[in-house]
């Protein structure tokens, strides 16, 4: 399963903001968008001036890093949407939504969502009774995505996670059942809430140059 092995902390300074990749540490003055305000590979002795292309490409990184998602599959994410009929950004980013990765740390189950893609790789999760371990897995509307038990009890891992609620809002489109470890998915993702910041069309606009 290829993946980002790249430091989360670079992906964010190269696009030049916090993209929250780590969890709690960015929360924290450890941050390095905080400590260190350039571009990785040393100092620019010009400011480079930024043109439409690289605002998109930047755009676009920016969703991939956010995601976790490496290039390829982002590029059949993007080419199954605008297959779809309907506003190819907003499918888009709906696709991205729908990761059992995705959902897991929306869940609030995991700090970040390279921890979420960590757990579900390591087969820590059911859906509907099943177990998955592909974080790619796209769920739909009605999934029941649940903390695999073990003896009928839940494991630590998921005790310490849900211990004391959900850390961060859930989104409407989902429900947490903390006390059974689980989560339910009501409809489709709603992007209108989804807290990312990345403008969709920019990425639209870059595929279709
Ligand atoms: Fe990005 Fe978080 Fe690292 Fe800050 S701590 S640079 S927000 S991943």
């Amino acid at each position: 399963m290829a993946r980002y092995t790249d430091p989360k902390c670079r992906e964010c300074r190269r696009i030049g903001e916090k993209l929250f990749l780590k969890g709690e540490r960015c929360f924290t003055p450890r941050c390095a968008v905080e400590r260190r305000k350039r571009p990785p590979g040393g100092p620019i002795s010009r400011k480079r001036r930024s043109s439409d292309w690289s605002m998109r490409l930047k755009e676009k990184q920016k969703a991939r890093y956010t995601y976790g998602i490496l290039e390829r599959q982002f590029r059949k994410y993007f080419d199954a949407a605008r297959e779809k009929k309907g506003i190819t950004g907003d499918l888009l980013l709906q696709t991205l939504e729908s990761r059992l990765d995705n959902v897991v740390y929306r869940l609030s189950f995991a700090d970040s969502r390279q921890q979420a893609r960590q757990l579900v790789g390591h087969g820590h999760f059911t859906i509907n009774g099943k177990s998955v371990s592909i974080p790619s897995y796209l769920v739909k509307k009605g999934d029941l995505v649940a903390w695999k038990q073990k003896n009928g009890n839940l494991p630590k891992l998921a005790l310490t996670a849900l211990e004391g609620g959900p850390k961060r809002a859930v989104p409407a489109w989902l429900t947490v059942d903390a006390a059974k470890g689980s989560g339910q998915v009501m409809s489709e993702p709603d992007i209108s809430s989804t807290d990312t910041g990345i403008d969709m069309r920019l990425i639209v606009e870059f595929y279709s140059r």
